[in-house]
């Protein structure tokens, strides 16, 4: 590892509906295809940061499947839970951006992406 990748701040990524096309119906030892463009995302996104996955599903099916689709490249770590990091990506979650009203507003009316 070279000194640049020490530098290089972290970003947790969620698997479940943001790397693959998870629609909500979890099966625990079946993960769902690569979502198109996600090989590219991780790609230009590792160029700048540390890639780590955040999943509650179990660390060695993550791996593999990360293998199967040739990420493992771009990935520095699996997690299940939540690391320090600079930023976290995820299908469901809401940004706190100091007003509350505004939160309770976007609970009401979240669906994820693929809803
Ligand atoms: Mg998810």
């Amino acid at each position: 590892m070279n000194n640049n990748t020490n530098k290089k701040k972290i970003i947790l990524i969620d698997l479940d509906g943001v790397l693959n096309n998870y629609n909500g119906d979890y099966k625990e030892e079946y993960i769902p295809s690569i979502k198109n463009g996600a090989k590219e995302f991780l790609e230009k996104l590792s160029e700048n940061f540390e890639l780590k996955i955040f999943s509650a599903r179990q660390a060695f099916l993550v791996k593999n499947w990360l293998k199967e689709n040739r990420l493992d490249r771009y990935i520095t770590g699996i997690t299940d839970h939540k690391e320090p990091a600079f930023l976290y990506i995820d299908d469901r979650c809401i940004c706190f951006e100091g007003n509350y009203q505004s939160v309770l507003s976007r609970i009401n009316n979240f669906s994820p992406w693929y809803k």
